[in-house]
């Protein structure tokens, strides 16, 4: 048979079989064949375009000579808004689905959507060590410039498609964050549009309440519009060290220690069951040995946490130099573990090989074109959840975690938390050094209903000093929501800045009845 006659025998058969079963239920049970067939090359052309318009835009340097004429439209947005009554709220105009978050915001259809085209690396100046960015800039954007002129950020989180915006109006981690906390604390200034329109630059001493205010705001004080970030020198590898650990107890030791020695770059756990983790230890450096050079981001390689976990089911140790950028996306193929939900022979090496270089699909479309019915389904059989605690807590967290929702693996990513001013910060003066604890999957526990599953979690973070990330389902009511974070600068600068009748309050923009 011809090729072109059998392509067309398939598609038919293929066309057959969504009618007999129905798209719903293709949709809904079978979402691989749709996420391979149409969300797999449509997220490869997005992906084209976005690197190759940043690439342009920078070598031709029209970004900073377009930058204040972008940030005066939008001061004109939020005057005209302003002019015309200020009926409404204002939000950011990014549509919610081309978010990270699972989220798709309810208040961006109510509230005056003020455009932020804002998208490109302003300058990078080696002298002071500092990158400035627009707010839409993405984490996969930064690493393909910064790694390619031998600078990173020192803290990178993992995804290429967070924004710089994202991370810092609400929260951004990684596995060197025990050594420079969270991604708020490695910026140092930010430049904002206000209620009344005004531009304003915060930094730690100038305009400083508002400096410490904005992180984890949510957009709740102003619009981000520029953002000033350190930079540190680059190395060309990542010396990893691998290394299964079995019990409770034992984890939980290790990780701590690891986590407390200054000369590990990196520290990362991922726990495949309540008393089986691998802790994984990292140093940057130029020099490799050859046989032990493993490019773990290349297309037809497993599954980063796959390959973590074998190191646990051969019982061995094990060390690796992985290039660095490789390194800091090491769970973007298998967006961390959630792509084995969606397409579960993902990490066969088949497909690695043959359809490896289209993955993963994009978040954004993924969201997009999920439906209502299957939004619901997530809602109530899948956890979504960063919880972070103060690593003293880190056993009991675990089992508190395993008793109300067994949501395996667990990421851990140790991080300091500097005692600052702001909707965050450790109970007492002095930087304790905290725990993200993500959990990513499908609940295990008999008879797992979302709502009060995750309330008796978020009451237990609560209890130690931790906090809930903001981009997750939050099932907290208002009281509890100011019990978990310290709204008292937060709370001063939305009265002095006229927040109030112009931003709705954070609680109201992160809690479960604002979002869908
Ligand atoms: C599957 C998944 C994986 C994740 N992985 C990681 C990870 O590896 N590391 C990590 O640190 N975090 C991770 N996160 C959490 C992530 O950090 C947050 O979801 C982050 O806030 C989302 O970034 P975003 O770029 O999509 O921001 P958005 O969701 O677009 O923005 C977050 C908030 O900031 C506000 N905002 C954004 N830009 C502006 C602006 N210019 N002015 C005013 N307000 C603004 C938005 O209104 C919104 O309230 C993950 C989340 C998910 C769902």
């Amino acid at each position: 048979m011809e090729p072109a006659v059998s392509l067309a025998v398939c598609a038919l058969l293929f066309l057959l079989w969504v009618r007999v079963k129905g798209l719903e239920f293709v949709l809904i049970h079978q979402r691989w064949v749709f996420v391979c067939l149409f969300l797999l090359p449509l997220s490869l052309i997005f992906d084209i375009y976005y690197s190759v318009r940043a690439w342009v835009v920078f070598k031709l340097s029209s970004a900073p000579r377009l930058h204040e004429q972008r940030v005066r439209d939008i001061q004109k947005q939020v005057r005209e808004w302003k002019e015309q009554g200020s009926k409404t709220f204002m939000c950011t105009g990014r549509p919610g689905w081309l978010t990270v978050s699972l989220r798709v915001g309810k208040y961006k259809k109510t509230h005056k959507n003020i455009m932020i085209n804002l998208m490109d690396i302003l300058e990078v100046d080696t002298k002071k060590q500092i990158v400035r960015v627009e707010p839409l800039v993405s984490m996969g954007q930064v690493t393909a410039l910064l790694t390619s002129i031998g600078w990173t950020l020192p803290v990178l989180p993992e995804l290429d498609d967070l924004t710089v915006g994202g991370l810092i109006m609400g929260t951004g981690i990684e596995s060197s964050s025990h050594k420079y906390g969270l991604f708020q604390h490695i910026c140092t200034a930010y430049e904002l549009v206000l209620a009344d329109g005004s531009f304003v630059r915060c930094t730690p001493s100038e305009n400083s309440d508002l400096f410490y205010a904005v992180p984890w705001s949510c957009g709740t004080l102003g619009f981000l519009v520029a953002a000033e970030i350190r930079i540190i020198p680059a190395k060309k590898y990542v010396k990893l060290r691998f290394e299964p650990v079995r019990g409770l107890e034992a984890i939980c030791e290790k990780f701590t220690h690891e986590s407390q020695q200054p000369e590990n770059h990196f520290v990362e756990g991922l726990l495949y069951s309540l008393d089986e983790a691998v802790i994984m230890t990292g140093v940057m450096t130029d020099e490799a040995e050859p046989s032990k050079l493993n490019s773990i981001g290349n297309y037809y390689k497993p599954w980063f946490f796959k390959h973590v976990e074998n190191y646990l089911k051969t019982n061995r140790e094990g060390l690796e130099y992985i290039p660095l950028r490789h390194y800091y996306h090491r769970h973007t193929r298998s967006i961390f573990w959630e792509l084995q939900d969606i397409i579960p022979f993902g990490n066969n090496p088949i497909f690695r090989y043959l359809f490896g270089w289209m993955v993963p699909p994009k978040i954004s479309l993924l969201k997009l074109t999920q439906g209502e019915t299957l939004r619901k389904l997530y809602e109530q059989h899948h956890v979504v959840q960063d919880m972070l605690v103060p690593m003293k807590c880190l056993r009991q967290a675990l089992l508190t975690f395993h008793n109300d929702i067994h949501v395996y693996p667990i990421w851990l990513c140790p991080f300091i938390l500097p005692s600052q001013p702001g909707l965050v910060h450790p109970k007492g003066d002095e930087a304790e050094l905290y725990v993200d604890i993500g959990a990513y999957g499908e609940p295990r526990v008999k008879h797992f209903e979302a709502r009060s599953c995750m309330r008796q979690l978020e009451k237990f973070v609560r209890s130690v000093h931790g906090f809930q990330m903001l981009y997750a389902d939050c099932y907290m009511n208002r009281e509890e929501f100011w019990e978990m974070f310290d709204g008292s600068l937060y709370h001063k600068l939305r009265k002095q800045l006229g927040c109030q009748d112009a931003f709705p309050e954070v609680y109201d923009k992160i809690c479960k009845a604002a979002r869908h």
